[in-house]
């Protein structure tokens, strides 16, 4: 982030364009469906939020740099050549009025997968100064502290001793040669404490070897948001040092969307080497675990849920049946919103937007698509598997006066433990 300059964004750019993002824009028929998909268009119907619009820089530099007709018009110095006032025009498309929910790549009759372009698009973004302060603010937290929020260890340390008090169970760290090494959000650990009790108590019951390591502890991934993949690189590295250094089998990504695409899906393509150790997503865990019979719950959930789908573990991740499962043996009740899974739409604070302060009145303003989708089921409680969601979720509801909670579906799992190991 240090030394952007123009210069550097434009050379971002080029580099940026690969075989994929060549063919996409090559293939795009301009149809303009990718704008249906996407809520910042549906709850504004302001054109400029069209997915495919949001790409029109790097698009440009596409055509300039690697076509035919681009180059010649460049030869003869009839196209326009990118400028800082149009990388600052288009700083607020590409990170405030985008979640990378993935929706747009979903639907796009061609296939292009626009969350892919955004996200190369932010490298050059980040490259020329264009990224929202929020964001370059959580990044630098997240390289120099370890922590987006600012969470040290201390912080860390004092949560696990109020839950050790709480549930009476330790919280292992550091344990050298356990099967699963448990990654957090700083969200979680300042915010939903009792993640960290849920899983003790679920673990302990059905006898899981598990450590947190002091080392690696947070899960979330900045540099990804703020597209820079040097950044991203180095925080996966971490995590992936201290696997090595406590000889962990499996890394457990917790309730949060983006940082089970950071680990699972970008992780070893971003440290250049697959991973001595597996990620699993704690939904696919405790499905595990259900399935094998070692999570026995003592009484169902009785009030009416439904399940709001994190983008990144539903959409971008595939853990789509795990939750459903989970919820159908701990819940009685259970209501699915329409366009619900893959095609669920996004909570409207996810890919760094929850970071970028700039953008609280746009994210609140788009909630209204899913207050639509929640008033069609008229849900008693909300649940969900990511603690970013989470949070906006109770930030919408407040915004439009609805009182319905917002649980963890992990956290619901441990209230209904029976005692039995
Ligand atoms: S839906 Fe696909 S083909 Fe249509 S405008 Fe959007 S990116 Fe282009
Ligand atoms: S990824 Fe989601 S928020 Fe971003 S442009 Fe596509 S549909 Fe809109």
């Amino acid at each position: 982030m240090s030394g952007a300059s123009l210069e550097r964004g434009i050379h971002a750019f080029k580099e940026a364009i690969d075989a994929p993002v060549a063919s996409f824009f090559s293939s795009c028929v301009r149809c303009g469906l990718c704008s249906k998909a996407c809520l910042f268009y549906t709850e504004t119907e302001d054109p400029k939020y069209t997915p495919i619009h949001k790409l029109e820089p790097l698009r440009r530099v596409w055509r300039q740099e690697y076509t035919f007709w681009g180059r010649l018009a460049s030869a003869l110095g009839l196209s326009k050549q990118l400028t800082d006032a149009d990388l600052e025009a288009w700083e607020t498309l590409v990170y405030d009025s985008c979640t990378l929910c993935g929706r747009c790549s979903m639907i796009c009759p061609v296939g292009n997968d626009i969350t892919y372009m955004i996200r190369k698009m932010r490298e050059g973004m980040a490259a020329s100064g264009h990224a929202p302060p929020g964001l370059i603010g959580a990044t630098r937290r997240a390289v120099t502290i370890g922590s987006p929020m600012g969470v040290k260890l201390p912080a860390l340390q004092a949560q696990i001793r109020h839950v050790e008090k709480e549930t009476g169970l330790s919280v292992p760290v550091d344990v050298e040669g356990a099967d699963y090494m448990l990654l957090l959000s700083s969200m979680e650990i300042m915010n939903f404490p009792e993640f960290i009790g849920a899983i003790a108590r679920i673990f302990d019951k059905a006898g899981v070897s598990w450590t947190i390591s002091s080392e690696a502890f947070e899960a979330t991934n900045s540099g990804i948001q703020i597209g820079v993949s040097e950044i991203a690189a180095e925080l996966v590295q971490r995590v992936v040092d201290a696997a090595g250094k406590l000889k962990v089998k499996n890394v457990i990504s917790p309730e949060c969307g983006h940082a089970y695409m950071a680990i699972r899906w970008e992780g070893p393509n971003l440290v250049g080497k697959p991973f001595d150790f597996k990620v699993v997503h704690i939904l696919e865990l405790l499905d595990e675990l259900r399935a094998q019979g070692r999570l026995k719950i003592s009484d169902k959930e009785v009030q009416r849920l439904t399940y709001h789908d994190p983008c990144q573990i539903s959409r971008r991740g595939g853990v789509v049946e795990q939750p459903r499962r989970l919820l159908d043996m701990v819940a009685e009740n259970m209501a699915e919103m329409p366009e619900t899974g893959t095609l669920n739409w996004c909570c409207g604070a996810g890919g760094g937007v929850s970071s970028n302060e700039r953008a609280d009145d746009l994210r609140l303003t788009v909630f209204k698509r899913k207050k639509a989708q929640l008033d069609k089921v008229k849900p008693d409680a909300i649940v969900s598997a990511c603690s970013n969601c989470r949070i906006h979720l109770e930030d919408g509801l407040e915004e439009y006066g609805m009182e319905i909670p917002v649980l963890s579906l992990t956290e619901l799992i441990a209230e209904h433990l029976a005692d039995e190991k």
